[in-house]
């Protein structure tokens, strides 16, 4: 193995400042293990970082955080995995003692550990204390797919607050990736109805294809109108926004019904504000989660619904070398693209 590595430095707003660089390897200590990476999502947080800046992260670093690959190393005491094991890894770590940790709200730990340098690189170190959120892939399961457990981990937890029950009509905002992915699960939760919209009619023919039973085309229907002719007037009883605008935000308390549920999954960009009628809440009796992240044990079950099958095939759909990550800023907005795939 050499000593250094490609990886791509941020080092700061501005496409020019977003380098292909010569790096060294990282160095691993006692209890850590060196990852060979395969596969890392390039994301919407990457993309706004490059052009504009990100107050949550500081420049010069490696971004990508929903890795794949193989062990390459493994530091002294480590005994769960070996080299050669193909493995993805939760790409933060609670502490498990701090407040938020001993409520069970272990996305809010204010000790993470997270994955540093990002994924953008032939090789990332795996610190310590991420070592126990490593997880084996099936066989037959992917680079591309083993590194989509860090979105699937985050659905899974939006579903368990959305609380679908059996007969449901459900509406998801927003039919990119993370719109397609929910909306499997939203079948399986029992979800009678599930009415996807988004303002592209290509978005709306694969979220047809991935099984909702209804699309809307919200530059050109009215959403809540949709919504309450299909219920009977009443409006939706889950509504799960994926999208991150003000607006879609906005849609969510013109579509559900009274003590319905609001599902707060895209996250805005900084500075985004909101009108709304608090009394919609009030006197709506609404059920409004925030949820992002996801705690370790729907990290790994995650991983575990993707090792047995779960089918990606029409979510996974671009990809390029590390060499070619530039093209990234131009192929992720696309909307024929709902992920794309960095494969050092
Ligand atoms: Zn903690």
């Amino acid at each position: 193995m050499t000593d250094t590595m490609l990886a791509a430095v941020w080092h700061g707003p501005g496409l020019e400042n977003f380098r292909l660089e010569e790096v060294p390897v990282p160095e691993i200590g006692p209890g850590d293990v060196l990852l060979r990476i395969r596969a890392c999502y390039f994301g919407a947080l990457s993309l706004r970082a490059i052009l504009t800046g990100h107050p949550k992260l500081t420049p010069p670093m490696v971004l990508g955080r929903m890795v794949s690959g193989d062990v390459a190393a493994v530091g002294e005491g480590v005994t769960t995995v070996k080299v050669g094991d193909r493995i993805t890894v939760d790409p933060v770590a609670s502490c498990g003692h701090c407040f938020y940790c001993e409520n069970n709200e272990p996305t809010h730990c204010l000790n993470q550990t997270k994955l540093s340098p990002g994924g953008l690189a032939t090789y990332t170190r795996i610190a310590a204390p991420l070592v126990p959120g490593i997880v084996g892939l099936a066989d037959d399961v992917s680079y591309e797919e083993g590194a989509y457990s860090d979105t699937l981990g985050p659905v899974l937890q939006g579903m368990e607050k959305a609380n679908v029950r059996h007969g449901d009509t459900v509406v998801l905002i927003g039919c990119g990736g993370v719109g397609l992915t929910f909306i499997p699960l939203l079948k399986g939760a029992g979800a009678a109805q599930i009415i996807a919209a988004d303002v592209e009619d290509q978005a709306l023919d694969a979220a047809e294809a991935a099984g909702a039973t209804h699309t809307v085309n919200t530059l050109r229907q009215d959403l809540g109108t949709v919504a309450r002719d299909l219920t009977q007037g009443r409006g939706a009883d889950v509504v799960v926004e994926a999208v991150g605008r003000a607006a879609t935000y906005r849609l969510c308390f013109d579509v559900v019904r009274y003590a319905g549920t609001i599902v707060g999954f895209g996250g805005c960009p900084p500075g985004t504000t909101m009108e709304l009628d608090p009394n919609l809440i009030h006197y709506g009796s609404l059920r409004i989660l925030g949820t992002s992240h996801c705690s370790p044990a729907i990290f790994r079950r995650a991983v575990a619904l993707i090792n047995a099958g779960f089918d990606l095939s029409h979510i996974i759909t671009h990809r390029l070398s590390l060499e070619d990550v530039h093209q990234a800023i131009e192929v992720f907005p696309q909307v024929e693209c709902k992920t794309l795939v960095i494969m050092p």
